[in-house]
């Protein structure tokens, strides 16, 4: 099975121009090196600058490099899943872009999956070039969302890893349009191991996750994966019931020893305002898992693919391959 085994690498691309010839030199070196067939499944995002026609310029040169080009931006997460679900290859492995996930690295991959894995985490052990806050928030959320997620959510892993074929096969058949690929990949378990790298910097230009993003990406991997923010709504609920029951003996009991001087508006104020919050927040909570359950019910597509550059000799397509992206569409 293995000297035979293909590999499907898939990069989604948005305004990456300045990237993508230097992702296919090293991506070009490394496989020449494995000695694999190998394709470089390139999803334009919806990019405004010429990535799309840098991508187009690389098929032309070399049919190994597939380019799917989406109808619009529809996020990263959504790219990603167009580029799985065009995968041939007997693993695919997700990469950004902007090198930060080093082709160099996947031999390793390989050597782990060849002993028996069906998935391959590459674990950052360093982040080069980014701020200490956002070092900083990653592993709060991890921490967080580990906490109230009954699926264990690696620490400091992207969406860099190795997906064998069975994994792939069991990702793709989840129905969910919403797509937290992160916690999705670890949802399908499968036989893990993990290898270990130095994060680079971006190569060119500038990431497209500021911190407003970010924090809905988080509320996004939340919602998707723990129901504790609403059993939270209700325990706060409770507490708050508890406090107000006490409150109200104190009062009368206050009021039978002391009589009643009628000067109770800072407390009622208090009261009343806190209540409001408590009321409003957990009515937004509840209000994030309706969206998700609103969004989900429209059954709309994940993607939409405005025109696809594939190439069906320079790579076989695996016997499992057979039901592309279509299904997702049905
Ligand atoms: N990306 C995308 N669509 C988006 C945002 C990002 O396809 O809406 C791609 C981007 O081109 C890159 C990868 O996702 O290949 C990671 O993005 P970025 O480097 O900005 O994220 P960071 O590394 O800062 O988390
Ligand atoms: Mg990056």
């Amino acid at each position: 099975m293995f000297p035979n085994s293909t590999i499907s690498l898939v990069v989604p691309c948005h305004n990456e121009s300045d990237n993508i010839p230097a992702l296919y030199t090293r991506v070009r070196a490394v496989m020449e090196s494995v000695g694999r067939s190998w394709e470089l499944i390139c999803i334009n995002d919806g990019s405004t600058d010429d990535t799309l026609e840098r991508l187009l310029a690389l098929h032309d040169k070399d049919p190994r490099i597939i380019v799917l080009d989406l109808s619009r931006k529809f996020g990263k997460e959504a790219a990603l899943t167009a580029g799985l679900d065009f995968a041939r290859g007997d693993v695919a492995i997700p990469l950004d872009a902007d090198l930060q996930d080093p082709p160099e690295l996947i031999p390793e991959l390989l050597d782990k999956w060849r002993d028996g894995y069906e998935v391959v985490n590459a674990v950052r052990i360093s982040r080069d070039g980014e701020s200490w806050l956002k070092r900083a928030s990653a592993h709060a959320f991890y921490r967080v969302i580990n906490r109230m997620s009954t699926v264990d959510i690696p620490a400091d892993t992207g969406d860099f890893r190795l997906i064998s074929r069975p994994a792939l096969e069991a990702l793709k058949n989840l129905p969910e349009r919403r797509r937290f690929m992160k916690g999705l990949f670890a949802w399908v378990g499968f036989k893990t191991a993990s290898v270990y790298y130095h994060r680079e910097p971006r190569h060119a230009g500038r990431t497209k996750w500021n911190y407003w993003r970010l924090w809905h990406f988080a509320v996004e991997g939340i919602t998707s994966f723990s129901q504790v923010p609403l059993q939270l709504a209700s325990y706060l609920g409770f507490l708050v019931s508890l406090l107000a029951f006490l409150y109200a003996i104190s009062l009368v009991i206050n009021t039978l020893a002391y009589g009643n001087p009628v000067n109770g508006y800072p407390s009622l104020m208090v009261t009343l305002l806190f209540l409001g919050g408590v009321q409003l927040m957990a009515l937004g909570i509840i209000g994030e898992y309706l969206a998700r359950i609103y969004e989900e019910s429209k059954h709309r597509p994940v993607y939409l693919v405005r025109r696809q550059w594939l190439n069906d000799t320079a790579m076989p397509r695996h016997p499992n391959a057979e039901r592309d992206a279509d299904a997702r569409r049905k």
